[in-house]
């Protein structure tokens, strides 16, 4: 089973590879936990088994790059250009987590320090939902598990 913060680590690399790859805007709605998590995201290709695969191996890529996951806390009036959703409102400052030179995403929850403590990245299943999202399952494998 994975840890919370293992989980956390993998939202931000596979936002960021949905973002790069098949055009998403950001994760709109996410369910993280220990056993799966479940990400939301507006991709309106429909997506073939050779897609997922694809997200897996890119997914994995990064993980293997051992990215140092480090976090720095800046003024929201500098914010500017960052994916914001998670932010609370009201907030007058954010914490950037940056994984290597990866990706950069505000958020404040608790991330591993380095993406070689992620093991292996799976995709579960992948469904489109009633309002047209499409949202993925995935789970963190130990690395030994192929
Ligand atoms: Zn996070």
């Amino acid at each position: 089973m994975a840890t919370l913060k293992q989980m956390h680590t993998t939202e931000h690399i596979l936002t960021r590879v949905m973002k790069d790859h098949f055009g998403a805007t950001r994760n709109f709605e996410m369910h993280l936990g220990e056993k799966k998590s479940k990400c939301d995201y507006d991709v309106s290709k429909e997506l073939s088994e050779e897609d997922i695969r694809r997200i897996e191996d890119l997914v994995n890529a990064e993980i293997e790059k051992r990215h140092p996951v480090e976090s720095e806390v800046i003024p929201l009036s500098e914010a500017e250009g960052y994916d914001l959703w998670k932010v609370p409102e009201g907030a007058t400052e954010i914490r950037i987590v940056r994984i290597g030179d990866f990706d950069a995403t505000p958020c404040a929850g608790e991330h591993v320090a380095n993406t070689a403590q992620l093991g292996r990245f799976k995709i579960i299943s992948y469904s489109r939902k009633e309002d047209g999202l499409l949202r993925l399952r995935f789970k963190l494998l130990p690395r030994e598990a192929g």
